[in-house]
């Protein structure tokens, strides 16, 4: 009789029987099934299978409750899958390409800003913040604009009738809005309406041509060479 009794509630059952089932239904008490850990609240059970690995915690479960899944379950894999689960900070996404995007924040950092110290994980993401007028160089998008726009290989991936006014340094998207795509991919032709957005698109998986060959090289080998400020 002793031996039914919950030290955490003092609270006394007729068997062991009823003990489990009050471990089982009390708000009090999160068990785990492969040690036996009693948590006291849901986030020390999370806590404990994050640290044991025991369960996988998936936190933007039930709405960011978290719910911890059976490793290697298939279950958990259709979840992954469903939900574009992002596995290093539990996150889920709409779509799979928002998925991508996202992920790129996990990658190291290794790429340094054409104007400041910032270093970001994807050449894309340091442009992104250059145009964003973000960066303290002052470099921002009518810049990037005009480099594009003098380098030899420019027709390839930029709309001619755009080429002068870029040189001018007219700001496109002031004077005309989003509705102006300059920028094409020089594999496909998919057209864009700034100079990250193309090189998102070549850098994601919808598109054959790589960042690191081809035109798009040029441009980037181009645009690395003007703004490095040892040379010149
Ligand atoms: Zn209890
Ligand atoms: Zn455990
Ligand atoms: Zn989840
Ligand atoms: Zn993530
Ligand atoms: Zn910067
Ligand atoms: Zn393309």
């Amino acid at each position: 009789m002793g031996k039914a009794y919950c030290t955490r509630c003092a609270k006394r059952f007729p068997s062991q029987q009823a003990l489990q089932q009050h471990y089982d239904d009390s708000p009090r008490h999160y068990r785990c099934d492969i040690c036996g850990f009693d948590g006291s609240t849901w986030e020390k059970f999370l806590q404990h299978n994050r640290k044991t690995k025991h369960r996988v915690v998936c936190q933007g479960c039930d709405d960011g409750e978290g719910i911890a899944w059976i490793a290697g379950s298939q279950e958990y894999l259709v979840h992954l899958k469903e939900q574009n689960v992002c596995q290093a900070c539990e996150e889920h996404f709409d779509s799979s390409s928002n998925l991508h995007h996202h992920q790129m924040v996990h990658l190291p950092r290794s790429i340094e800003c054409y104007g400041c110290y910032r270093k970001f994980s994807t050449l894309p993401a340091m442009i992104i913040h250059l145009e964003s007028g973000a960066c303290p160089s002052g470099i921002d998008i009518v810049d990037l604009n005009e480099s594009a726009a003098m380098c030899f290989q420019w027709k390839a991936y930029l709309h001619e009738d755009y080429q002068n006014e870029l040189l001018n340094r007219v700001d496109l998207l002031s004077k005309y809005g989003n509705s102006v795509y300059p920028f094409k991919c020089p594999e496909c032709d998919t057209r864009v309406t700034k100079l990250s957005g193309l090189l998102q698109h070549v850098y994601s998986d919808a598109c054959n041509q790589s960042l690191y060959e081809g035109k798009i090289a040029k441009l980037t080998k181009w645009l690395e060479k003007r703004y490095s400020v040892d040379e010149e």
